[in-house]
């Protein structure tokens, strides 16, 4: 590399460190190890999230964008744990040094950081394929993380946001928008998640399971129904959060589908007693009831009172007893 590995790390990565330090940072990036300050009565959470190039994103995405997905889906599990972001470590595999990438990739972070209040404490920087890894570090108040088991029946299965966007960004990409008119907020959806930080937060004492959503609802919310001893799920389609701009570009049959099985939302899912869903006010993003725990186990679908099935392309409707 022209530019050798101390110089990168000290021109990019130092003052995004340096930007984003707090009190509890007693040392920073330059030496062999961050040093950090612990707080009393609080667990640390810790959570690791991987992007290869090819696999997780496509050669040629904008730096930029690999930073917003990068940062968007590793704090996004602080914010299923209901944890409060910390510090980052980062770990770069670059196949050369391009200063044009790593500027845009720097510049994004630092503002990632700031908007989250995460510092970045260290990392590690080596060349070969395009490789990022981001590990998050959070704190949660002692026993009170929010966990996948805990779930009982009777209890609401809810989401937040709206559900398959993402899916339906990652469709544009690859095979085009037939209607631009949202491509930039199905992009944007993809590209860029939100981490429901102060959603998670609210949860604690309240849900009695999280999950983000990453691999999409389905296959979460089996995650959260096995990690709480067996139960199981109806779902009311009907109540499903699609976007209107999801709904216009791919019609209401492939956006359910989506919302069901499309991954990299990065909504929130929890289950909660009734009782305490009122004490959920004044969130910053809208959460939809979508179903309740049950003692069966498996998930059964429901179409305005109609059980109903998905298939690999859709879902087919079929009556309660047929
Ligand atoms: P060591 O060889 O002792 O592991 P390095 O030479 O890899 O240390 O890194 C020097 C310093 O720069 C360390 O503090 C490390 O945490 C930090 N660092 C390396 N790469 C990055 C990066 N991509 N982002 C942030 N900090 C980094
Ligand atoms: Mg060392």
């Amino acid at each position: 590399m022209a530019l050798g590995e101390f110089d990168l790390i000290k021109r990019f990565f130092a003052q995004v460190s340096e930007a984003s330090s707090d009190a509890s940072v007693a040392l920073g990036v330059g030496d062999d190890c961050a040093l950090l300050d612990l707080q009393q009565n609080q667990q640390l959470a810790v959570s690791i999230d991987t992007m290869v190039e090819g696999t997780h994103f496509l050669p040629g995405t904008p730096a930029d964008l690999i930073a917003s997905r990068l940062l968007g889906a590793a704090i996004s599990d602080l914010a299923a744990m209901g944890a409060t972001p910390a510090w980052l470590t980062l770990a770069l595999t670059l196949p050369g040094v391009d200063i044009e990438w790593l500027e845009a990739f720097s510049q994004r972070l630092a503002e990632l950081c700031r908007e989250h209040s995460i510092a970045l404490i260290g990392g590690d920087t080596t060349r070969g394929p395009l490789t990022l890894s981001a590990q998050v570090h959070g704190f949660v108040p002692t026993g009170q993380a929010l966990c996948r088991g805990g779930a009982t029946s009777g209890d609401l299965i809810c989401v937040s946001g709206s559900l398959g966007d993402s899916r339906g960004g990652l469709e544009g990409l690859l095979s085009g928008f037939e209607c631009e008119t949202h491509a930039e907020y199905l992009l944007d959806r993809f590209y860029s998640p939100q981490p429901r930080l102060i959603l998670g937060q609210s949860l604690i004492g309240k849900a009695s399971s999280c999950i983000d959503l990453s691999d999409g609802l389905l296959s979460d919310l089996a995650h959260i129904l096995m990690a709480s001893q067996g139960y199981g799920a109806r779902l009311q389609l009907e109540a499903l959060p699609i976007s209107e701009q999801l709904l216009a570009t791919f019609g209401e049959e492939q956006a359910r589908q989506w919302a069901l099985t499309g991954g990299e939302d990065f909504e929130l899912c929890f289950t909660i007693p009734a009782d305490k869903l009122p004490l959920l006010a004044d969130l910053p993003v809208a959460v939809s009831v979508i179903g309740k725990v049950t003692d069966e186990p498996g998930i059964q679908l429901f179409l305005r009172g109609e059980s109903c099935q998905i298939s690999g392309t859709g879902y087919d409707h079929f009556m309660q007893n047929s």
